[in-house]
């Protein structure tokens, strides 16, 4: 492992952090960094040398936005280090299988992207980019400066080289494999008494019960969601169960996209990529990320749309950051529900996660957590865990405040029937807001 590139991408982070005085400064020097990264890449990637073949640099704000379908297809092509797309995927597929992830390809780690919308992403990573990647996020994350022990307990779906990197003798990784019994984790746990807890949210949440049934009792300095949306219901109560910060980190394939500071307000990493919003509500709030990481080569992401939905915070963080913060992660794209026109009864009008969401948490108080998902643009499943077993009355009014939400939308009402609540913390991402039909050429879906 390349500890001098970590060791400078930590200070790297540092010392940016206060480097700026205005968002003006900030965006002059990522447009001087952009403008280099695309001369270079455009030299060394066959794809993006055709793709933006003519076009001046300088004009980069508004080059042709990348979707994730195109940036699968043009894969062999478009990774500057000669890897093909077969190559990687038999490489990534095996490693998960015989849960071995030690295997690279030369000097690149292979890795898979847990795919919630069908087809899976494959992304690559130098050994120099991972060194960097691990320094800035050690930076950016860890409780204390580097020089201080941790003892880290990670949660992952498949363990990947990209997190070994980090392994040292003063931070002590320690993965807990999401496929494992709860009992097992929380065995582990209790022995290992992590400084620092990082999980997706519904492992977060089990681990919290545990904790309010008194079956585990932990303290770390940090707690890190990962992976899957924190739902406001979940933060609060696992905010509540820890008696701290839930910090989150957002992170895709496509790059390292933003990280909570000490206030907990999720502030864009503008220090290693550029987020463009692109609007997607008529009130302008919503948007789309369009991504372009300039510190990363290897496999290049320019211009390129991400499916998630965001707004931004408004206010500025006490922290004092110029950084951009998001306010909300609401959801996939794909996971946006429809509504049929009441009026002509054929137009699909788009309902935003956050309706439904509040919906369901205005409904009553007594909603613990829940579960809704679209089957058709006229049916609802609704699972609701209560505070006090099933409720018939509870159940009413989470139907009437989902009907109300699809009426103020202009659409015909939904039926909406209920179902017994599960949580499954395991290896499928969590959603709590799900649309479980025509997933397919969502990405082009109508907006506003
Ligand atoms: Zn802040």
């Amino acid at each position: 492992m390349n500890k001098l590139a970590l060791l400078f991408a930590y200070m790297r982070t540092l010392r940016l952090r206060n480097r700026f005085r205005t968002r003006e400064e900030l965006a002059a020097w990522q447009g001087r960094k952009v403008r280099a990264f695309l001369l270079k890449v455009r030299s060394q990637s066959r794809y993006y040398r055709s793709r933006y073949d003519g076009l001046a640099v300088e004009d980069w704000e508004q080059w042709p936005v990348m979707s994730k379908t195109e940036f699968m297809d043009g894969f062999d092509d478009l990774n500057t280090v000669g890897i093909s797309k077969n190559e990687a995927y038999e490489l990534a597929v095996k490693a998960e299988m015989t849960r071995d992830f030690s295997s690279k390809i030369g000097a690149v780690t292979v890795g898979l992207s847990s795919g919630t919308s069908g087809h899976r992403g494959i992304f690559l990573v130098s050994d120099r980019e991972r060194a960097a990647w691990a320094g800035t996020i050690m930076a950016k994350v860890l409780p204390d400066p580097i020089y201080k022990k941790q003892r880290i307990a990670f949660f992952l779906r498949a363990n990947s080289n990209l997190y070994e990197t980090v392994q040292s003798r003063l931070l002590q990784f320690h993965y807990l494999d999401l496929l494992d019994p709860i009992e097992q984790h929380i065995a582990r746990l209790q022995e290992l008494q992590p400084t620092v807890l990082v999980a997706p949210p519904s492992m977060l949440r089990l681990l919290a019960e545990a904790m309010n049934r008194g079956e585990l009792r932990l303290q770390p300095k940090k707690v890190i969601s990962i992976a899957e949306v924190l739902e406001p219901l979940d933060e609060q109560y696992i905010r509540h169960a820890f008696q701290s910060v839930i910090h989150q980190v957002y992170q895709c394939t496509e790059g390292f996209l933003a990280s909570t500071c000490t206030h907990g307000t999720l502030h864009i990493n503008e220090d290693v990529l550029v987020i463009q919003p692109e609007y997607i509500d008529e009130e302008r709030r919503r948007f789309l990320p369009i991504i372009t990481d300039f510190s990363r080569a290897s496999q290049p992401v320019i211009r390129y749309r991400l499916n998630d939905i965001l707004t931004f915070r408004e206010e500025p963080c006490p922290c004092g950051s110029l950084f951009k913060a998001i306010e909300t992660i609401e959801g996939r794209m794909d996971d946006l529900f429809y509504g049929i026109h009441r009026e002509d009864g054929q137009q699909r009008i788009p309902v935003f996660p956050d309706f439904i969401r509040r919906a369901i948490l205005l409904s009553s108080e007594a909603v613990m957590e829940y579960r809704v998902s679209q089957l058709s643009p006229m049916e609802l499943e609704v699972a609701v865990k209560l505070e006090s077993g099933n409720n018939a009355a509870a159940e009413a009014r989470v139907r009437q405040e989902l009907t109300d939400v699809f009426r103020l939308h202009g659409c015909l009402p939904p039926d909406v029937h209920f179902t017994t609540y599960r949580l499954d913390a395991g290896p499928t991402k969590l959603r709590r807001i799900k649309r479980e039909y025509g997933t397919a050429g969502a990405e082009d879906a109508p907006s506003g």
